[in-house]
């Protein structure tokens, strides 16, 4: 059963990993799309909660030897520092997953930089034919971090984070091991620097669940007005793109531009974020697609933002906006 509420003794894995790439135009046997990265690296660092702070209670460091992508891609080379032949000195994947399984033990939750990592092992576990199921809560400190140190909404390095609480920094980044450790050290202050409740409560709803799709995009048939291709994709009811029931309109659809922003929620699944785009196509029709997840912190700082945005200019959105990023 998985439980992602924080207690003493609550324990947190966080992890990060190095992968090799496929080289483009080359050809493989298998489906390049099934396998976009092979893991050659799982960096761990355990912590275990107690009385509103974590402390560190090991580390985990291991090389897995690739066996469809065995020669180093010149970006991975560059930004990991690895050569040809550190790479055979690795073990095997599954070998590598079970001891870092051991070492994460029964509850942990797992955290990272950035919400790529718990998809990249997912993909990996599955191509090789291992259980891809992790059955572990995962909790994406980036936005976390965003939100406890004003940077809501701005997509943030770690070296960043590191720098903004002054940690030292004794090891290179890029490794597996001292990313997380870096990582790690972040999730601490945050602790550390903040009200324990609040780190409770944002960490409780930043966590998600690796296991189950949290993105569901679509698109609509084209049309003459952009009115009408959004409304394609607006139906009266809305419903979870999980488990299909209704769901509770909690900001309910409103249009900036060329978007239109909601946020649901479903008793089972919690809040969703839902944004529908407009677009023209080369015969000047329009047509709409929308994508609805389980709201991130990212997302909920969005739609707050747009919202606000909206009920100060309407649905033309502040005029003029430069060096803005839309999201
Ligand atoms: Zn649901």
């Amino acid at each position: 059963m998985l439980d992602r509420k924080i207690e003493d003794g609550t324990v947190f894995v966080v992890f990060d990993m190095e992968w090799n790439q496929p080289f483009t135009g080359k050809e493989y046997d298998f489906e390049v799309s099934e396998l976009s990265g092979e893991i050659i690296e799982i960096g761990a660092v355990r912590y275990e909660y107690q009385n509103g702070t974590i402390n560190r209670t090991g580390v985990f460091s291991c090389d897995i030897k690739p066996v469809k992508y065995k020669k180093l891609h010149f970006h991975v080379k560059k930004v990991t520092h690895k050569s040809n032949e550190d790479l055979k000195n690795g073990i095997d994947l599954k070998t590598a997953y079970e001891n870092f399984r051991e070492f994460c033990g029964p509850n942990a939750i797992l955290a990272g930089w950035g919400n790529s990592d718990p998809d990249m092992l997912k993909m990996n576990l599955k191509f090789f034919g291992l259980d891809d199921e992790l059955r572990m809560f995962f909790i994406d400190v980036q936005p976390v971090f965003s939100h406890f140190a004003g940077e809501r909404g701005k997509q943030r390095s770690v070296e960043f984070a590191v720098d903004h609480y002054g940690i030292p920094k004794t090891d290179t980044f890029h490794n597996a091991t001292s990313d997380a450790s870096y990582t790690g050290e972040v999730l601490k202050r945050i602790f550390d620097c903040s009200k324990t409740s609040e780190v409770l409560s944002v960490l409780s709803s930043s966590a998600i669940d690796p296991d189950i799709k949290r993105e569901f995009s679509s698109v609509g048939a084209s049309c003459e007005k952009p009115e009408e291709a959004l409304a394609l994709l607006m139906p009266s009811e809305r419903t979870c793109p999980i488990c299909k029931k209704p769901m509770f309109k909690e900001i309910g659809e409103f249009r900036i531009r060329k978007s239109v922003y909601a946020l649901y929620n479903c008793e089972k699944h919690g809040d969703i974020f839902v944004r529908i785009r407009v677009k023209k196509n080369k015969s000047g029709h329009y047509y709409a697609s929308s994508i609805e997840r389980i709201a991130t912190q990212n997302d909920y700082f969005l739609v707050a933002s747009k919202r606000e945005e909206f009920s100060k200019f309407g649905s033309k959105g502040e005029p003029k906006q430069e060096n803005v990023e839309e999201m």
